[in-house]
């Protein structure tokens, strides 16, 4: 496993973490209320305490035993909506301090927007519940503090969301041409053969570009001249790709196109498309010409991913070769 990978996988595991600390609190926090609602007699309220501690441990070991978050996360927010709507249901107004617990974990566990829907819910259906019991100003003190809570609560999920919208951004952009960097490459590759091993029908093939003679183009005009090839060179076949595409640049002068459920030939016939758009190109120099080579390999099940791009590298290093402005693709047979 490479570095990025690795990190990936560390930023999963602590999400996780939090995720087994807040399920054992709760299940932990709840269960000296079992014990102390039957001590009292409160059958009721002990037996929902009771159902919450174990839907809580049973969450608990799906996000330890499966490493996913998903389900748990939906299942301890509507799980603690539930009891806390339960609570108050029972107990009556003494027990609204809840609620201001319930808003927050609700907003870190979920996304804003279905965390913002199920909260004003719950607090619809905890307000008719206290509506006839309590006074005016009762009533009206707790829908301002709640409305307050819930306010700042979806306006700071929705700030933090847009920041880590963000930083995802900027950790997977090439700044200079707007692709996919090469982090955001090997997480594609690893999903497709993921994607593949699961199911062999499917196929999916990539090319890695290479400019010709790109040094001599900073030699000649200047790096910000290479500068600018680059980005319209990345323009020119971001346009003509299909949606299910994806460019990345792998570094330098190097591109990688991914083409899902394309076959070798298919794959073969674009990058050919692609590179002939590439040589009828008007640069922003009149008088300079581009070319590329182009080696293609599609996924065989059961390689790697390196060894994937090693086999589309090894075909980019036969165009190279046979003279360049070629392309080819890993498998001799297809012309
Ligand atoms: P070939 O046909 O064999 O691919 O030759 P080449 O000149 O394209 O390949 P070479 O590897 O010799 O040179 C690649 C050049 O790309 C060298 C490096 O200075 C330049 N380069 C790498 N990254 C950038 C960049 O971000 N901007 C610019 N302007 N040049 C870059
Ligand atoms: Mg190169
Ligand atoms: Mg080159």
């Amino acid at each position: 496993m490479n570095t990025d990978n690795l990190n990936k996988s560390k930023a999963r595991s602590t999400d996780n973490f939090v995720l087994l600390v807040i399920s054992g609190c709760i299940s932990l926090g709840i269960f000296p209320f079992v014990i102390l609602r039957v001590l009292q007699e409160d059958y009721a309220h002990a037996a929902m305490n009771a159902v919450a501690v174990f839907i809580t441990f049973v969450l608990f070991l799906h996000a330890y035993i499966t490493k996913k978050s998903d389900l748990t996360r939906t299942g301890l927010a509507l799980l603690t909506v539930i009891v806390m709507t339960g609570t108050i249901f029972l107990k009556g107004a003494q027990n609204i301090h809840w609620v201001y617990p319930a808003l927050t974990t609700t907003f870190f566990l979920l996304r804003p927007k279905f965390a913002a829907t199920l909260t004003l819910t719950f607090l619809l259906v905890v307000l008719a519940m206290i509506w006839q019991e309590s006074s005016p100003l009762f009533l009206l003190t707790f829908s301002i503090t709640a409305t307050a809570t819930f306010l700042f609560c979806y306006a700071f999920s929705n700030r933090m969301r847009q920041q880590a919208q963000f930083l995802e951004q900027l950790a997977t952009t090439d700044p200079l041409t707007e692709t996919g960097n090469r982090r955001k490459l090997e997480e594609k590759l690893l999903e497709i053969t993921q994607r593949i091993k699961r199911n062999d029908q499917l196929s999916c093939s990539l090319v890695i570009f290479d400019i010709d003679y790109f040094k001599q183009v900073n030699d000649q005009h200047g790096h910000a001249c290479g500068d600018e090839v680059l980005k319209r060179f990345a323009s020119v076949i971001k346009t003509r790709i299909r949606v299910t595409d994806s460019l990345y640049r792998l570094g330098g002068e190097e591109f990688v196109l991914i083409l899902e459920d394309t076959k070798l030939f298919e794959a073969k016939s674009v990058a050919k498309q692609l590179a002939f758009e590439i040589e009828q190109t008007q640069w922003h120099l009149k008088d300079l010409r581009i070319t590329t080579s182009a080696g293609i390999a599609e996924y065989e099940t059961g390689e790697s991913t390196y060894e994937w791009l090693e086999r589309a590298d090894e075909a980019l290093y036969k165009a190279k070769s046979s003279g360049r402005n070629k392309c080819r693709a890993s498998n001799e047979n297809v012309a």
